[in-house]
């Protein structure tokens, strides 16, 4: 099957879209967060992302859900959260630790990796949010035709999703938080859930969802087993559920309690149950 963006290139949708970005980032709305900074005049938000491409890692990607490897994966440096078991900090928080690539690299890039034999292209970070603009020029550029992963933490704007409409193939979303002290405790995410859950009815409107559910430790009535009720009650589609067991106390975990361990087998099993008796 043609990937969307391709349809898109070929009838001037995706260069009217890059236009639109580059309106909406001199007062970027890209996020959640709303910054409205200039980032067109180099002005910085809170991902401190600015014109340029930052990436710290491009590879053929072989792990994690199955059904999409080998997963021609780019990692984009900054991030719209700031999470304090950050599992690739400080890389992904910081865009000063991404290498500049131009967008015809990243175009060139994704060629290679279409010769290689990946299945797809993996936009994720840090988060790709803050580099819309850099990917859909990449896209506009590349004579590859794979199909094009959004694997994000879920936590953009209303505009960011409308550009996304009609272009993504799999959306590839985090739910991490049901409850919105625990997203502003450990993420400094103000209204995270809604959000996510905002983003995940638009994703499964539009294409393929796949949504990702990281356990985290003591989080299991007031995050994951919500979660898993609000999926199963709001998703009416076929959709994929990676219930992840990865956690570990990562960068600055060791100042909270709660979660300053290893997600114990009991927690993940009592998640995983959970979401087969609800027919997950
Ligand atoms: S992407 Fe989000 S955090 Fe970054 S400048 Fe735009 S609104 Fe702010």
């Amino acid at each position: 099957m043609k990937p969307k963006f391709v349809s898109l290139k070929a009838n001037g949708e995706l260069q009217r879209r890059i236009s639109k970005v580059e309106e909406i980032l001199k007062r970027c709305v890209l996020c959640a967060r709303k910054c409205r900074v200039n980032r067109v005049k180099e002005e910085v938000g809170y991902c401190r992302v600015g014109k340029k491409p930052r990436i710290f890692g491009a590879h053929p990607h072989l792990g994690e859900e199955q059904i999409l490897v080998p997963s021609a994966t780019i990692f984009f440096a900054g991030c719209t959260m700031r999470c304090v078991y950050c599992q690739n900090a400080p890389e992904s928080l910081t865009p000063e630790h991404g290498r500049i690539w131009s967008e015809e690299e990243i175009a060139r890039w994704i060629e290679k990796m279409e010769q290689n034999g990946c299945r797809n292209v993996n936009f994720v970070g840090g988060e790709p949010t803050p580099y819309l603009w850099n990917i859909l020029k990449a896209l506009n550029l590349t004579n590859a035709k794979l199909p094009v992963v959004w694997n994000s933490n879920a936590y953009y704007s209303e505009q960011t999703a409308e550009l996304l409409k009609g272009l993504v193939d799999i959306y590839l979303l985090d739910f991490r938080y049901f409850n919105p002290k625990c997203a502003i405790e450990l993420s400094d995410a103000p209204n995270y859930p809604d959000v996510a859950k905002r983003n995940i009815l638009a994703a499964t409107k539009d294409s393929f969802l796949m949504v990702r559910l990281l356990v985290l430790p003591g989080h299991i009535e007031c995050c994951a087993k919500p979660i898993l009720r609000w999926l199963r009650k709001n998703i009416k589609r076929h959709f994929y559920l990676n219930i992840m067991d990865q956690y570990w106390p990562a960068y600055k975990a060791s100042g909270y309690a709660k979660i300053n361990r290893h997600l114990s087998p009991d927690e993940f099993r009592e998640v995983t149950e959970f979401a087969k008796e609800l027919g997950l």
